[in-house]
């Protein structure tokens, strides 16, 4: 296949307040991958609108996952932000890979089941076809890698089958374009690092999440310190001391998940911090987990707090950034109509 020059793509709702499990899964690898990568990273408020809101909220939370973006690290100089819905290419790709696409593909994916709940007939087609909105996102830009969170992980082979089918049906139409054998690159998606899937505080078996109602169970990027120590003093554990080893996790998925933030927080492996740990109990480990989570996130809020007093700012940083985007999208959506056989 051709070589692709690599790029990275990736994306956040604009669905709520962002929660620890965003930074580790995906911002705190946005800001990695930003010193050696070009990257674009999106707020996908048009994903935001596949399940009820309210317009003044999604703006008002468009404009904060952008401050959230530069407060983690993410320098609008070297990285481009902006906001999906400004960038008409993702929809107009999303409708070409509608046909691509299988019914029987999108009918396996599980965020649409969790998320469409026993009410499926009342989900709307857009929560269903999420999947499709996503791969266009990604390869609208013919990006090559993709930092996300576990969960998205069934999301980017879905989207590895798109650009395959694309590039097989259409392999002769490309050629002689003169796009070689591939048009589209097979993104990979990158899952790294000891907290890529970080589990409610209340559940150990259920994703922190943004839509989860109980104030318990996430941690908020903008929580003060106040509030850290409460929901790590009452995030649930067992009865047990920690192991010194991995494998005394097993069946412990509450105390597995704070080790894994842990780790996360500190660069460190779950194994460097059982190490630490072994045989103390959770009342000395929440605490001093409450510690550096507070001190990890204190610099993130504070930057928050100061960037929400200037919204011209931010807007400033979406306008300029969703400019660069379509600089990029539009050539390759010209591309793709031609490879098609839509006049344009
Ligand atoms: P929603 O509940 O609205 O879907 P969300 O918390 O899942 O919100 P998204 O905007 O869907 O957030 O996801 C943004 C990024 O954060 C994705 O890369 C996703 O994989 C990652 N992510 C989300 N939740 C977690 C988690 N609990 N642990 C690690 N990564 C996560
Ligand atoms: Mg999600």
């Amino acid at each position: 296949m051709a070589r692709f020059p690599e790029l990275v793509f990736s994306g956040v709702q604009p669905t709520g307040n962002l929660h620890l499990g965003n930074y580790l899964g995906a911002l705190k690898r946005f800001v990695e991958m930003q010193a050696t990568h070009a990257a674009l990273y999106c707020v996908v408020d048009l994903h935001a609108i596949t399940q009820p809101h309210d317009p003044a909220q999604l703006r008002q939370a468009t404009r904060e996952v952008t401050m959230a973006f530069i407060a983690c690290g993410l320098d609008p100089a070297k990285s481009i932000l902006f906001n999906q819905s400004r960038v008409a290419e993702h929809a107009e790709l999303a409708w070409v890979f509608d046909c691509v696409a299988r019914l029987g593909w999108l009918n396996r994916m599980t965020q649409f089941k969790e998320k469409a709940g026993k009410d499926r007939e009342n989900a709307s087609v857009g929560l269903y076809n999420y999947p499709v909105l996503m791969a266009a996102d990604i390869l609208v830009y013919r990006a090559t890698h993709v930092p996300v969170g576990d969960d998205q992980k069934q999301h980017l082979e879905l989207s590895r089958d798109i650009a395959q089918k694309f590039n097989n049906d259409f392999a002769a139409s490309i050629a002689e374009r003169g796009h070689g054998d591939a048009f589209f690159p097979l993104p990979e998606p990158l899952i790294q690092g000891p907290a890529t899937r970080v589990m409610s505080l209340r559940d150990g078996t259920k994703k922190m999440s943004k839509s989860d109602p109980s104030e318990y169970a996430h941690i908020a990027l903008t929580d003060d310190a106040d509030a850290i120590v409460q929901k790590v003093r009452k995030a649930k554990t067992d009865a047990d001391a920690l192991p010194g080893e991995i494998a005394g996790l097993a069946g412990r998925p509450e105390a597995d998940n704070l080790v894994g933030i842990f780790a996360g927080l500190s660069d460190e492996t779950k194994e460097q911090v059982l190490a630490r740990f072994a045989g103390s109990q959770f009342s000395v480990f929440k605490s001093a987990l409450a510690d550096l989570l507070a001190a990890k996130l204190a610099p993130i809020r504070g930057e928050i707090i100061r960037l929400r007093d200037d919204p011209a700012y931010i807007d400033g940083v979406l306008a300029d950034g969703a400019h660069k985007a379509r600089a990029i999208a539009r050539p390759n959506m010209e591309a793709i109509k031609d490879i098609v056989g839509l006049i344009r």
